[in-house]
């Protein structure tokens, strides 16, 4: 089985102060599961410092602090960019491609996708890989094929030689579901990631395609955790609104550790 795995997306939220705010009070509420639950903070790049001292402090040394972008240039003239070396340098671990919001408002196609995807990989950086179908997608029945055509366009042809276990994660994300309240069914979200599973087991090597955790991500809240952990081939969460409030993202985190969810 593979570890649960629980990733916030704080977006364009929080500022530094509210930042530390967030993880002095987290930390005391998830000190029990902070070995039964992997946990990644995204935080703005503004804030990642702070997240990252401060969980140090609060000794929350496993949680991990993620970037939710990251250019795909390894230096130069591109005005407003940050490169996966400033990333590395502030303590990140990880970064978020691919999500909705890049693809849709910021026009982020597969093409970027593909490269930012190989950037971090190539740097030794955790890659978060974001796919997800629109509801017109969804009611046209080309979810399936939608989300296969995303994951084709960066996995089918990458060069796996260098790229270490565990150093992938995908959320499947209903760009329906997505801070709109509403939640993916859990047998349907559970059908589509288990569709994921078959397609990265068909082009990764098998040792990388094992330890791959394929996450829903989609209005996930206290309230729906439970049983979307308890299905069959949901490895973990993507929050995004859910994860601004450390009341409400503990609870997240602790519902997910194996002892609350029986599989
Ligand atoms: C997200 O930002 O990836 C997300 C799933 O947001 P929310 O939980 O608010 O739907």
């Amino acid at each position: 089985m593979r570890k649960p795995l629980i990733i916030a997306n704080w977006k364009l939220n929080k500022t530094k102060a509210e930042s530390k705010a967030f993880v002095a009070e987290f930390s005391e509420k998830i000190k029990d599961s902070q070995n039964d639950v992997d946990v990644i903070l995204s935080a703005p790049f503004t804030s990642i410092e702070t997240v990252v001292t401060e969980l140090k402090t609060t000794g929350l040394d496993k949680v991990e602090v993620a970037a939710q972008d990251v250019s795909q240039f390894e230096s130069g003239a591109y005005t407003g960019e940050i490169n996966t070396a400033m990333l590395k340098e502030l303590g990140v671990t990880s970064v978020i491609v691919g999500h909705s919001e890049r693809r849709e408002i910021f026009n982020e196609d597969n093409s970027v996708i593909k490269a930012k995807s190989e950037k971090v990989l190539k740097d030794s950086l955790k890659l978060i890989f974001c796919c997800g179908e629109s509801l017109e997608t969804r009611e046209a029945n080309k979810t399936d094929e939608w989300i296969e055509s995303q994951i084709n366009a960066v996995f089918k042809e990458l060069d796996y030689s260098t790229i270490k276990e565990g150093q992938i994660s995908i959320a499947y994300e209903p760009i329906w579901a997505i801070g709109t309240g509403k939640t993916c069914d859990s047998e349907e979200a559970n059908r589509v990631i288990a569709n994921i599973r078959t397609l990265v087991k068909k082009l990764l090597p098998e040792n990388l395609a094992e330890t791959v955790r394929i996450l829903y991500g989609g209005s996930v809240k206290p309230g729906t955790i439970e049983e979307q952990m308890a299905k069959s081939d949901i490895d973990g969460a993507l929050v995004g609104g859910a994860s601004l409030k450390p009341e409400d993202f503990s609870q997240i985190v602790n519902l997910s550790a194996p002892k609350a969810a029986v599989k």
